[in-house]
């Protein structure tokens, strides 16, 4: 997978994606399944954005059902499935218990109402080949056997726990570039560090756009009969720059700060109801994953970061809540934070406001031909998203092509059958290999093509971290994947940097193998190290 600059100068596209997040990324996969020709631009790394930093949930929203929002649920319920069909390496079933606390009936009648519904809604959950796939639906367990499951349930007036079932995806960096990658292999043109800088207009009709080359610095044309804009947090501000009207499609960002904990569970994740909505504790990676906050945030999407106060009063929030879980600043090994590019819809909070996607055609809303926007509202619905998306291009260019099968078309590393078989039948071919379940969850089927060239040049084979990296993954991101950086390597491609800070010495190991492939000089290479130092730093207040 190479980034063909050549090739998206000089060649007319059918679609020019602009984003390469799970929207841009899923609207390219599909496009180019249904035969169409495809370019792909993202201005920093694939997924670098809100894609990767989110609660990794393939889930169906069971708070939507408060506002009625069904369809909504029904449509990410069925989306769950598909994501579990298509690439069962990266989404698994996750098992959630939510306490109910007090000695009312009316809260535990209200979540038994809901969880029926939920049940409902997702009738076709054990439709899967896979056993290990399908879902069972809700039940109610007692005090004794909650806190036998989960001890940190424990606190006053516990009455038990709800136990229903969502999904959840290992890394949602690696998923949202596999459909990246399997547009590629569709003859789609992608790139990275390739950002949209102005619309090409000629009279009110975009002829594609001017990209400016973060990394040569230097700017140049790519042509396409329809461009679609799937820039998620950025869409007002880009629209605003490129059209001249900045207040005709207004977002609101909401940021949601996520803190990577030791494990808080022995493997069921929690819904915890709190007087404003709830928080998530989820297993993850032999860790917990505690989310989310939701507030309004007004700074510039490219500066959204975690602040030491942000960190303060989300553990505060959380022990409050869940009196056992008493964590303290120094548990905390990692945080991250992300926007939800959310429609302005007039809700008077960020966690009210639907989280429902948009698709704006610019011929109906400002007169402006061969421009469509997409605002995602979920990362379970973006597939479902992007199949709306392409039929509207398709009409619109009045293409024939074939039909859409991005529901059942599995990913370049889907091809694992029953997954439970799989990481077993990986465990014995390479019982020398430590993080072996890591690597077949990251690479699925693919990940006998990081073995291979493990084995091919002594010290590819070596570990680095404390992840279950090893150094063949570095050199496949560079040769294969598309990573140009020290942080698409280390934040994306493998998953050295998702529980935190890899140490000095990890990190020197891949800027050497970067330096040795790519011809770094010493302070680029410093440039890189220190650039990657940033997102494990936190930043001053915002909002
Ligand atoms: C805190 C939080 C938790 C969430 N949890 C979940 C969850 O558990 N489950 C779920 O289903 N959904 C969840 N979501 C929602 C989900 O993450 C988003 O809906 C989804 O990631 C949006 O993807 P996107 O591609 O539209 O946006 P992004 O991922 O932000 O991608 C937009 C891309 O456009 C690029 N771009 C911007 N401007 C330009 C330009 N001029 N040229 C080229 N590229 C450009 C950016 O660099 C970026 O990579 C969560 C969101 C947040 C914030």
């Amino acid at each position: 997978m190479k980034r063909d600059l050549d090739r998206l100068s000089r060649d007319i596209f059918d679609l020019l994606v602009i984003g390469g997040g799970i929207t841009g990324a899923c609207i390219a996969r599909d496009a180019a399944l249904r035969g169409l020709s495809v370019a792909l631009i993202e201005k920093n790394d694939f997924a670098h954005a809100t894609s990767a930093h989110n609660s990794k949930l393939i889930h169906g929203g069971l708070r939507y059902l408060r506002n009625f929002e069904l369809s909504l649920v029904r449509e990410s319920l069925k989306e769950r499935r598909v994501w579990q069909r298509t690439a069962p390496h990266l989404v698994s079933p996750l098992p959630f218990l939510v306490p109910v606390y007090g000695g009312g009936w009316q809260a535990r009648a209200t979540l038994a109402a809901g969880l029926t519904l939920y049940d409902i809604l997702s009738f076709d959950r054990g439709w899967l080949a896979d056993p290990a796939q399908r879902l069972p639906g809700h039940r109610w367990i007692g005090a004794k056997e909650a806190l036998a499951r989960e001890p940190r349930l424990q606190g006053p007036g516990l009455q038990g726990a709800f136990l229903y079932y969502d999904a959840q995806m290992y890394a949602p960096e690696r998923l949202a570039f596999e459909n990246v990658l399997d547009a590629t292999l569709q003859g789609s043109v992608a790139a990275n560090h390739l950002e949209a800088e102005n619309l090409l207009l000629r009279g009110e009709k975009v002829e594609g756009v001017t990209v400016h080359d973060m990394l040569a610095d230097a700017r140049f044309d790519i042509r396409a009969r329809l461009t679609i804009l799937a820039v998620g947090p950025w869409a007002d501000i880009f629209l605003g720059r490129a059209l001249g009207n900045d207040a005709r499609h207004k977002l609101v960002r909401s940021k949601g700060i996520h803190l990577i904990v030791p494990a808080m569970t022995r493997g069921d994740a929690l819904t915890v109801a709190t007087r404003h909505g709830h928080f998530f504790v989820l297993p993850w990676r032999g860790y917990s994953i505690l989310g989310t906050t939701d507030t309004a945030f007004h700074g510039s999407p490219d500066e959204v970061g975690v602040s030491e106060a942000d960190i303060d009063q989300f553990l505060g929030f959380v022990n409050e809540h869940l009196p056992a879980a008493r964590l303290a600043r120094d548990d905390v090994r990692h945080f991250y934070a992300g926007l939800r590019p959310l429609v302005d819809d007039g809700a008077s909070d960020t966690y009210g406001a639907s989280r429902r996607a948009e698709l704006i055609d610019h011929s109906s809303s400002d007169n402006i031909d061969g421009l469509i926007s997409v605002i995602g509202g979920k990362w379970t619905t973006s597939r479902a998203l992007a199949e709306k998306t392409v039929d509207h291009a398709v009409r619109k260019l009045n293409a024939l092509v074939r039909t859409c099968t991005t529901s059942h078309a599995l990913f370049p590393g889907g091809r694992v059958g029953r997954i439970d078989a799989f990481l077993a039948g990986q465990r014995v071919t390479y019982d020398r290999v430590a993080g072996i379940d890591h690597l077949s969850r990251l690479y699925g089927s693919r990940v006998s093509e990081i073995l291979t060239l493990a084995n091919a040049q002594p010290g590819f084979a070596k570990t680095i971290g404390a992840t279950g990296e090893i150094v063949a993954q570095i050199v496949y991101a560079m040769r294969e994947e598309m990573a140009l950086t020290l942080e698409d390597v280390v934040m994306r491609r493998t998953g050295l940097g998702q529980l935190g800070h890899p140490g000095e010495k990890a990190l020197e190991t891949v800027a050497g193998a970067m330096t040795a492939e790519l011809g770094w000089s010493e302070d680029h290479k410093h440039a890189e190290m220190s650039g990657v130092g940033q997102e494990f730093r936190t930043v001053g207040a915002q909002a």
